[in-house]
């Protein structure tokens, strides 16, 4: 299940919500439902946020190159074990 960045356009609240499927989110703070879905990094304020998730990309992406290295060992493990 997805985790999404919301910001709510009554109280300008950001938080984070993972979302069922069909579930509509509702601010925490004003109930409100008319919620904007924040995708990324440019825009959002501060120096210190933009940097926060910058790292976190990079970490992110960091992990998916690891499980893409080790699907391939194990790709080419099978392959040998198959065809010896
Ligand atoms: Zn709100």
């Amino acid at each position: 299940m997805p985790i999404y960045d919301y910001k709510c356009r009554q109280c300008q609240h950001e938080f984070e919500k993972l979302v069922r499927h069909n579930e509509t989110p509702v601010c925490p703070a004003c109930q409100a439902l008319e919620l904007e879905r924040v995708v990324s990094a440019p825009g959002i304020s501060t120096q210190k946020s933009r940097s926060y998730t910058h790292g976190i990309a990079r970490k992110a992406a960091n992990s998916v190159k690891k499980e893409q290295d080790h699907a391939q060992r194990e790709y080419e493990r099978n392959y040998i074990k198959d065809h010896s």
